[in-house]
């Protein structure tokens, strides 16, 4: 299979690939593209039997963009951009589903992706600096350098109560949504979650149940969507506009569309801000969360005037106002957990079908056969969603037993909370790359890829002409790293907060206490510092 390949091992016989990438989302397919065009050899191990990762799994009602669909899709080709037409301002699942099969064809990657083929190991080669992976099926695989592409919200996580395998109805996590359509007509439904993914799905199908119950443990803010078809005149836009709209995506701190205003919140009067405010609500997209006042992410008194705003824009939505009250969250500021973006959501309560519950008041028992019985009262249902999110970040490194050299176990040396350089490397994993693991810029996600992406592939490209076998990040710089991550992070609303931004996931063993695992500065910082270090020939590195 890697017949043209180069055999560089130091030591002995051909490996099977220069490099294994495990996933094939956005992340995996454009990191296969960008090694054809060096030349290398690859392999791409997928779990699942498509292309697309959260696109794949995500197939839940309702699944769609929040970022706007043209900043959202690949970059790197213009005759994508230009073939490639996004119905609407934030795309749904299988129309995004669609689109990575179409990149897929397009690109001819499937050739190199092997679907169905968990990995379960990754143990690095001291002797022959490689990799040895091995598959759920037990088939091992050997390569020089191995990228992790697994996403930071790919291991779903179901609650830790009694009695899930009872229920005689059928029951769903949002990320392993069937297929095949679900026929909700008349049907008993129960959501657990009120994430960003709850939210979708309850929107969705209220209207398509028969009678819908919500159980909301903790209240989340959210602001509506305000999604659109794109016309042709906006489509022709758009298209000549490609160039403007990623030059923006590249200056933005969290590459959206969106960037901070420049202004404080105080800075401004309050009919001004209250303007500022109705404005943000009434537009497209993530501007209210990443387009607001410079300050009110970090300011408590500014975040309480944006909590207040959306506060009021809850009660007037929802008629009866002890659901309202309900609905807003009490225990953290607007925005200081990842915002969901809502298409009629709040109306949603005052359908005679919805019942919420709050699970703060009378919390879930157990699942019974015929349904779930709180401290209160036992419900019964056709069927159970658990929107009930991921093990995020770390959550997908931590179910592939992963080891370094001398056989250290990253799970291990990230006990503490994730320790990494530049968010794209771990000392002493030699010759092993993350696309999107932990401390590395995430934003529109996308965009963050291709950067990503290109620096890795900037990196081997490197390695390649200099015949280096072994690039390992150095204690001393996954320690600087770690240490400016967690800097950047002291002072954010959002650090002070439960969710899983700050690593915590009560479903899962050892995740109950908040960590710095994202890195929270601007995106332009973050490509500068990683630009800097490929210019100065990777001397952090230790090559070989
Ligand atoms: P999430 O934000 O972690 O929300 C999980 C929800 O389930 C929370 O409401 C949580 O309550 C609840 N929950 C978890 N375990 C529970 C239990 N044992 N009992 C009761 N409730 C429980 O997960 P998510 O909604 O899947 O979203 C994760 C992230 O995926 C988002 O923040 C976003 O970044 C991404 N996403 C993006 C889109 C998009 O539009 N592009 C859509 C969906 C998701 P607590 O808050 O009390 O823990």
């Amino acid at each position: 299979m890697a017949a043209s390949r180069q055999d560089n091992s130091p030591e002995t016989g051909a490996l099977d690939y220069d490099v294994i990438i495990i996933g094939a989302g956005l992340s995996g397919m454009y990191q296969l593209y960008r090694l054809r065009e060096l030349g290398l050899t690859a392999r791409v191990f997928e779990a699942g039997t498509g292309v697309g990762g959260t696109w794949y799994w995500n197939r839940y009602p309702g699944a769609r963009f929040d970022s706007e669909s043209y900043s959202y899709g690949y970059s790197f080709s213009k005759e994508l951009l230009e073939e490639w037409e996004w119905s609407e301002h934030f795309a749904g699942q299988p129309e995004t589903l669609r689109y990575c099969n179409y990149v897929a064809d397009k690109f001819d990657l499937r050739r190199d992706i092997q679907f169905e083929s968990r990995v379960t190991s990754a143990i690095y080669q001291d002797e022959t600096r490689s990799w040895r992976i091995t598959l759920e099926s037990g088939a091992q695989h050997s390569c020089r350098f191995l990228i992790t592409a697994i996403g930071p919200l790919s291991t779903p996580t179901l609650p830790r109560v009694e009695g899930r395998d009872d229920f005689k109805g059928q029951s769903f996590h949002t990320a392993r949504w069937p297929k095949q359509k679900v026929d909700f007509t008349g049907k008993r439904v129960a959501v657990i979650g009120t994430g960003a993914t709850g939210i979708q799905t309850i929107q969705t199908i209220a209207s398509e149940v028969g009678h819908l119950t919500v159980f909301q443990r903790t209240a989340n803010w959210a602001a509506p969507l305000h999604n659109g078809k794109i016309d042709a005149e906006t489509q022709g836009k758009i298209k000549a506009g490609y160039g403007e709209i990623f030059a923006r995506c590249k200056e933005t701190f969290a590459c959206f569309v969106h960037t901070p205003d420049p202004r404080g919140a105080f800075e401004v009067s309050e009919q001004e801000r209250e303007a500022f405010y109705e404005k943000l609500y009434g537009e497209r997209g993530f501007g209210i969360w990443q387009g607001n006042f410079r300050d009110i992410l970090i300011d408590r008194a500014a975040n309480a005037t944006i909590s207040d705003f959306v506060a009021r824009k809850i009660r007037a939505r929802v008629k009866n106002q002890a659901v309202a009250e309900k609905l807003i969250p009490t225990n953290h500021g607007f925005g200081t957990r990842r915002l969901p973006l809502e298409t009629f959501y709040y109306e949603v309560y005052n359908r005679d079908n919805v019942e919420l519950v709050d699970l703060k008041q009378t919390p879930i028992e157990r699942i019974t056969p015929e349904g779930i019985r709180t401290t209160e009262k036992d419900y019964a249902f056709d069927i159970i969603i658990y929107a009930t999110g991921f093990d995020a970040i770390t959550g997908s490194f931590d179910k592939i037993d992963i080891r370094g050299a001398g056989g250290a176990r990253l799970k291990e040396k990230w006990t503490h909370g994730p320790e990494t350089y530049l968010g794209l490397m771990v000392d002493g994993f030699p010759n092993m790359m993350m696309l999107m693991g932990p401390h590395t810029a995430l934003g529109n996600i996308p965009r963050s890829i291709e950067y990503s992406v290109d620096w890795v592939t900037g990196l081997l490209r490197f390695a390649t002409e200099k015949g280096l076998t072994f690039l390992d990040a150095t204690p001393e710089g996954t320690a600087g790293w770690t240490d400016h991550v967690k800097a950047l992070g002291v002072g954010l609303l959002s650090n002070e907060v439960d969710s899983w931004m700050t690593g915590i996931n009560r479903n899962v063993e050892g995740k109950q206490t908040r960590i710095v695992a994202r890195y929270s500065g601007s995106a332009p910082a973050y490509r500068a510092r990683c630009d800097a270090v490929a210019a100065q020939g990777y001397v952090e590195l230790r090559l070989g």
